[in-house]
C-alpha cells in the first residue's frame, strides 16, 4: 500500500474528549472516527487490525471444532418474549418496529435466535453435540458509552453457542472453549487472566470471564497471592467470609464528610452497624467535582413502598437526618465521580423506577479498593430491594482458603457460560433422544469482544510515540520510509524496487511515498505502530545499505540492499 493512495488520517493533537490512551491513540493514528455517541467508523488501518483479531479468533474457533454461520442483527420480538428477556433486558435492548408496527430488537446477543434455529434444524441426538459461532455486529444501547470502541453501542462480537444432551458433554466443550480462548489471547500477545465469574442474572452454574489487565479497566478482579485462584470482584465478594465484610465496612468510617460524620454520630447513638442483606437503600447527595465529598447513601432496613419513598424523596434531600432517625440500620457510603454508580444520580432519578435497572453499580469510599459493588435493585418489585451489598478489599483472605487477595483492574474481553437448560426450556428446544423420547438441550455460550480487544491491546502496548502492536495485530508488518525522495535519483528507484519485492514475498508493506519531511513520516509510522520501518537514505545507499528499525525494541540494524528482503522475510 502506498500512503499517497491511502487514508492515513493521523492527527497531531490529542482529541480532548478521549479519556483513555487507547481511545486517544485510535483517533490519532487514524483507526477510527466517531459518528455519534458509541458509534464509530473504522478507517482502513483500524479495520485491518480488527480483521487480524477476527482471523485469530476464527482460526482458534475452527480448531476447537466450532462451525461458523451468520445470524441477522434484527431479531423478532416474539423470540425475546418467549425467552422472557423482552421484559427483563431493559433499555440496553434497542427496540424498533417495522412498517407494519411489528416489534423487533437489534441483537445485543443471539441466544434466542440460535435456540430457535437449533430447535428447527437439529432433531436427533445423532447431530449432537454441536458448537456454532458467528462474528457479528451487536447493538447495545449502553447507559454510558465511553472509551471509544471499548464500550460502544455497536460493536463486533464473536459469539458461540454449544448444544448437548448432558452436563458432562457441556463441560467437555466448555473446557475446550476455555482453552481456545487462552490460545486466542496468547496469540494476540495480550497479558490476560481468566477469572471465575458470578453467573448473576443469567443463571447457570459455571462461568469465566477473560480480562486484559489494564489500569483503565472498568472491572476489578481479585487474585490470591497463595494459589491460582482468580475471580471477578462480584464472585470474590459473593464468596467472601462475613467477617471480612464486617471488617471492610469499618474502612468506610475513615471517609468522613460532614454528613457521614453526622451519620456516624447517629450510628453511635443508636448502636447500629452497616449490615448485609438490607432491604432498602436510599441515596441522597452526590460527589462533587474534586472528589472532596463523596456521595452519601442511607441504607435503611425495612420495607418502604415506592410511593413512600417518592413522598419522602424531596424531604430527604433537605433533611436526611429526619429519615435517618427512623432507620434502624444506617450506613454512609461515599462514591467517587467517574465510577459507574449512583454518582450524579439524585433522589428524583433514584426514585424513578426506570433508574432501578441500572445494574450493579459501584458505590464506595473515595479510596481505591474500598468500594461497595454489586449494589442493585430488583426492578420487578414495587419496592426497591438491595440485592446484596458486599465488599472485598486488598489483603482479605482468599475465598479459596490459601493466601490473601490482590486486586487489579481489568478489561473484560471474553465471557463463557454454562447455561444449562435456561433457553431450551423457555423456548422448548429438544431433540429425539437415544431412547426415543424428547430430551431438552443443554447449552453453553461463549462471547469475545472482538472490537474491544483492539482497544484493550493498545492499553497494554503503547509508548509516548504511539502504538506498539504485537505482531499478530499490526495493520502492516513493515513500513518503507524513503528520506527526501524527491531530491534524489536513486532513492525512488530503490524504494520502488524493494516495495515490489516485499509485496511479492507476501509481506504486508506500507510504502510512505508522500513528499513529507522524514520526521513527519517517522512520527506517523510510530504512531500507527508498524513493527518494522525500513529507512532508505542517501548516506547509507553509498554503502549499499538500508536501515531497519524495530518499533518495540527501538533497535536499529543495517542491512545490505540485496539481502534486505531475504533477511526480513
Ligand atoms: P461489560 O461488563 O463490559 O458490559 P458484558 O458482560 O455486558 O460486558 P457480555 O454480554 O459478556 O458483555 O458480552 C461478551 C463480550 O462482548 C464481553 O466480554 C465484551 O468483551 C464485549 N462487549 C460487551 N459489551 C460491549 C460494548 N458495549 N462494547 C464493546 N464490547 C462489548
Ligand atoms: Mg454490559
Ligand atoms: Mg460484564
Ligand atoms: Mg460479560
Amino acid at each position: 500500500m502506498r500512503t499517497s493512495q491511502y487514508i492515513l488520517a493521523t492527527l497531531k493533537e490529542t482529541p480532548s474528549d478521549a479519556e483513555i490512551i487507547s481511545h486517544q491513540l485510535m483517533l490519532r493514528a487514524g483507526m477510527i472516527r466517531k459518528l455519534a455517541s458509541g458509534l464509530y467508523t473504522w478507517l482502513p488501518s483500524g479495520l485491518k487490525v480488527l480483521r487480524n483479531v477476527e482471523k485469530v479468533v476464527r482460526e482458534e474457533m475452527d480448531k476447537a471444532g466450532a462451525i461458523e454461520m451468520l445470524m441477522p442483527v434484527i431479531q423478532p420480538a416474539d423470540l425475546w418474549q418467549e425467552s422472557g428477556r423482552w421484559d427483563q433486558f431493559g433499555p440496553e435492548l434497542l427496540r424498533i418496529s417495522d412498517r407494519n408496527n411489528r416489534p423487533f430488537a437489534l441483537g445485543p446477543t443471539h441466544e434466542e435466535v440460535i435456540t430457535d434455529f437449533v430447535r428447527k434444524e437439529i432433531n436427533s441426538y445423532k447431530q449432537l453435540p454441536i458448537t456454532l459461532y458467528q462474528v457479528q455486529t451487536k447493538v447495545r444501547d449502553e447507559v454510558r458509552p465511553r472509551f471509544g470502541v471499548m464500550r460502544a453501542r455497536e460493536f463486533t462480537m464473536k459469539d458461540a453457542y454449544s448444544f448437548h444432551l448432558s452436563e458432562d458433554c457441556l463441560s467437555a466443550t466448555y473446557e475446550r472453549m476455555h482453552q481456545a480462548y487462552c490460545n486466542i489471547f496468547e496469540r494476540l500477545g495480550l497479558d490476560y487472566r481468566p477469572v471465575i465469574a458470578d453467573t448473576g442474572s443469567i443463571g447457570g452454574s459455571v462461568s469465566h470471564e477473560f480480562h486484559v489487565l489494564a489500569e483503565s479497566g472498568e472491572d476489578a478482579i481479585a487474585f490470591s497471592d497463595g494459589s491460582d485462584y482468580a475471580a471477578n470482584i462480584e464472585k470474590a465478594e459473593a464468596l467472601a467470609p462475613t467477617e471480612t465484610r464486617a471488617e471492610a465496612s469499618k474502612t468506610l468510617n475513615t471517609f468522613a464528610t460532614p454528613e457521614a460524620s453526622t451519620i456516624e454520630q447517629l450510628k453511635a447513638k443508636h448502636g447500629v452497624k452497616p449490615h448485609r442483606g438490607v432491604k432498602t437503600i436510599i441515596v441522597y447527595g452526590a460527589a462533587d467535582e474534586n472528589e472532596q465529598r463523596g456521595l452519601v447513601a442511607l441504607v435503611v432496613r425495612g420495607d418502604h413502598s415506592l410511593n413512600e419513598l417518592k413522598a419522602q424523596a424531596h424531604e430527604l434531600v433537605h433533611s436526611p437526618l429526619e429519615l435517618a432517625k427512623e432507620a434502624d440500620i444506617i450506613a454512609a457510603i461515599g462514591a467517587k465521580p467517574g465510577s459507574l454508580g449512583p454518582v450524579g444520580l439524585n433522589i428524583p432519578v433514584i426514585v424513578d423506577h426506570s433508574a432501578a435497572i441500572m445494574a450493579d453499580f459501584v458505590a464506595g469510599a473515595n479510596k481505591d479498593g474500598e468500594h461497595y459493588s454489586g449494589v442493585n435493585w430488583d426492578r420487578d418489585v414495587t419496592d426497591f430491594t438491595v440485592a446484596d451489598i458486599r465488599n472485598v478489599v486488598e489483603g482479605d483472605p482468599s475465598p479459596c482458603g490459601k493466601g490473601v487477595l490482590q486486586i487489579m483492574r481489568g478489561v473484560e474481553v471474553g465471557h463463557i457460560f454454562q447455561l444449562g437448560t435456561k433457553y431450551s426450556e423457555s423456548m422448548n428446544a429438544g431433540v429425539l433422544g437415544e431412547n426415543g423420547k424428547n430430551q431438552m438441550l443443554t447449552m453453553g455460550c461463549y462471547g469475545i469482544g472482538v472490537s474491544r480487544i483492539v482497544a484493550a491491546a493498545i492499553e497494554q502496548n503503547n509508548d509516548d510515540y504511539g502504538i506498539k502492536w504485537p505482531t499478530a495485530l499490526a495493520p502492516f508488518t513493515l513500513a518503507i520510509v524513503p528520506m527526501n525522495m524527491h531530491k534524489s535519483h536513486r532513492i525512488p528507484d530503490i524504494a520502488d524496487k524493494l516495495y515490489n519485492e516485499f509485496k511479492a514475498a507476501g509481506i504486508d508493506v506500507l510504502f510512505d511515498d508522500r513528499k513529507e519531511r522524514p520526521g513527519v513520516m517517522f512520527n506517523d509510522m510510530e504512531l500507527l505502530g508498524v513493527p518494522y520501518t525500513l529507512v532508505i537514505g542517501e548516506r547509507n545507499l553509498d554503502n549499499n545499505q538500508v536501515e531497519l528499525k524495530n518499533r518495540r525494541t527501538g533497535k536499529k540494524l543495517m542491512l545490505d540492499i540485496d539481502q534486505a528482503v531475504t533477511e526480513i522475510c
